[in-house]
């Protein structure tokens, strides 16, 4: 199992999917992605939670007030009007 090349494709998979490895370093990476279910299963997880994280992040900069901000606000809020 240890021979097979998973542990280092899925080891430089987050790199690969962000483009970090030139194309020395991802064609390997690549040659076996294509030929192991295992780890195209992996790859499209990791697919998956990219995308999760990138909207996040971007959903955030929409709204230019960062959640733990805005619970302050809205507590204060509450204190204010309980007062
Ligand atoms: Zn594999």
């Amino acid at each position: 199992m240890s021979d097979c090349g998973c542990d280092e494709a899925q080891a430089n998979l987050y790199e690969l999917l962000r483009g970090e490895l030139c194309a020395e370093e991802s064609a390997p990476i690549r040659e076996h992605l294509e030929t192991c279910p295992g780890c195209q299963n992996e790859q499209s997880v990791c697919i998956q939670l990219t995308e999760v994280v990138r909207r996040a992040c971007e959903e955030e900069r929409e709204n230019c007030a960062p959640v733990d901000l805005r619970d302050a606000i809205l507590r204060g809020l509450r204190v204010e009007s309980a007062g």
